[in-house]
């Protein structure tokens, strides 16, 4: 089949390159979804070169021009989200109903940053010399570099790129070389809808080339990532080094606690829901399922029972509720990491076999391991994957201390009946985003979001708190 190339959207045009890559379906490996532009380096230099011109009109033009072309993406990313949807299910794997969720996330984001563009605010006040007055004000920082993972094609980058633009800040785009599909389709919404040449750049291309061309660049004011700890703690150094604002949202390893008095049925759901919807494969998903002894062993067969319900499949069947995994190296790395479990001791209660499906993908049954110790390599290193490990613990502080037991601290959920220890663990976990009776994944798009320790370093991002890393803060003395 012959396909139309997809090129990269630089300085308000649409520029092919020799090197391509092709975009396949985890669900049916002879799925090609389409064929993308690799970006080279000079072309990535291009793009930071008109993102930098492009700057002085873009960060003084009205806010209400922000906000009207942001609006107008949101729109039709809104009007679109089933045929969006339907593409980033075939080329990430997430089931069509949680990709069009996500498609719906987006387009909100959009709509919520129309808005911020039209409330930044400042602040005045009389200065300690009498007759001059100080005046703070939020400006924006110049081109920012973008670079995004694969497991929300489109919901990372619009919460990056709305707020970029909305503060008047130029944005270059990186996304994963994994799933260029949706990333392409929001360069071309965005292309449609009234911003000027170089306001908005996307470079399909890979980590090694694209991906430190923009990181490394003078011209780049600011840099968000979202992607591993190893990559994003090596983009934190070289930005600092340089001088460069950075914010990097990294791995996880999240805790869910259950406590003896919660409500049962309900924690299973929570667990089944934070450990393997999005096949494991989310930043804030429930790798590690701490347990008090009183309620451990119903537990873990109620769980055992529903993951063995879980039915994995094609992306785009109605009835799939565990997608396929993204791709070969990160099927191989989870079946290794069900090969570490086993030999490091704990149980394999079920799943962590492929599953034969009609078409060939990267299916996975979901792993539950009991019998597991916080100690061990499964509990310990982000595996990205539908498997979580149950770890049995005597009573509440032995179950926060094992929660905080950890180089992560993304997200932690609790279930319990408790307000005391529901309380309590709200503000001894140490984390940045805490859950009681709700999936550790699943958070809302105007609430800030990130963490501490190895997950997450700089101002969070999304809601109003976005504005911290998009913008910087000048203050001003007027005598008049
Ligand atoms: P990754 O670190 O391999 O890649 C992320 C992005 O960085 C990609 O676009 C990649 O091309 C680029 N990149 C790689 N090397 C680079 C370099 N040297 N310079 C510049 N860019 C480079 O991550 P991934 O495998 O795409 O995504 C999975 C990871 O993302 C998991 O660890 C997961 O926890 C994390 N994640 C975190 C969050 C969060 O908000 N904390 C959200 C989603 C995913």
């Amino acid at each position: 089949m012959n396909f139309e190339l997809k090129k990269n959207y630089i300085d308000g045009e649409w520029i092919g390159s020799s090197q391509t890559i092709n975009n396949v379906s985890p669900s049916d490996l002879d799925d090609v979804v389409g064929v993308y532009a690799l970006a080279t380096t000079s072309q990535a230099e291009v793009a930071i070169d008109a993102a930098y011109r492009a700057f002085p009109h873009w960060s003084t033009v009205s806010p209400e021009v922000r906000a009207d072309a942001l609006d107008r993406v949101g729109s039709e990313i809104f009007a679109r989200r089933d045929e969006l949807g339907t593409l980033l299910a075939r080329e990430e794997g997430k089931p069509k109903a949680e990709a069009i969720g996500e498609v719906i996330r987006a387009a909100r984001l959009f709509k919520f940053f129309a808005g911020e563009a039209l409330r930044v605010s400042g602040e005045a006040f009389p200065s300690i010399r009498a007759g001059s007055e100080v005046v703070i004000s939020r400006v924006a920082e110049g081109v920012v570099g973008i670079i995004t993972p694969w497991n929300f094609p489109i919901a990372i980058p619009a919460w990056k790129i709305a707020p970029a633009l909305a503060y008047g800040n130029t944005v270059v785009f990186k996304p994963s070389e994994f799933v260029p599909g949706c990333a392409w389709e929001l360069a071309s919404i965005i292309s449609r809808a009234g911003f000027p040449p170089g306001v908005f750049n996307l470079v399909v291309g890979t980590g090694a080339e694209v991906g430190s061309t923009i990181v490394t660049s003078e011209k780049v004011r600011a840099v968000s990532f979202t992607g591993s700890t190893k990559t994003g703690r090596q983009i934190a150094a070289q930005c600092v080094i340089r001088g460069a604002k950075v914010q990097t949202e990294m791995g996880g390893k999240n805790p869910l606690v259950i406590l003896d008095d919660a409500n049962l049925d309900e924690a299973v759901e929570v667990a089944i829901n934070g450990a393997f919807y999005s096949t494991g494969q989310r930043c804030t998903a429930s790798s590690r399922l701490i347990v008090t002894k009183g309620i451990h062993d119903r537990f873990v067969e109620l769980l055992s029972d529903r993951v063995q319900q879980l039915r994995v499949g094609h992306a785009l069947e109605a009835e799939t509720q565990i997608g396929p995994v993204v791709n070969e190296m990160q099927y191989e790395q989870d079946l290794e990491y069900v090969r570490i479990g086993i030999s490091e001791g704990a149980s394999l209660i079920c799943g962590g076999k492929p599953v034969v499906q009609p078409k060939r993908g990267y299916y996975l049954a979901p792993a539950l391991f009991a019998n597991s110790k916080n100690s061990m390599r499964i509990n310990r290193e982000e595996i990205f994957g539908p498997i979580a490990g149950v770890i049995q613990v005597t009573d509440y502080e032995e179950a926060l201390h094992v929660a905080n037991d950890t180089d992560f601290g993304l997200s932690s959920g609790i279930c319990t009946t408790s307000l005391k220890y529901s309380s309590d663990f709200r503000l001894r976990s140490k984390v940045g985003m805490v859950m009681v009776n709700l999936p550790t994944a699943g958070v809302d798009y105007n609430a800030p979001f990130g963490g501490s320790k190895g997950s997450s370093y700089g101002a969070r991002e999304q809601g109003i708190y976005a504005r911290e890393f998009y913008t910087s803060i000048r203050t001003a003395y007027i005598k008049g």
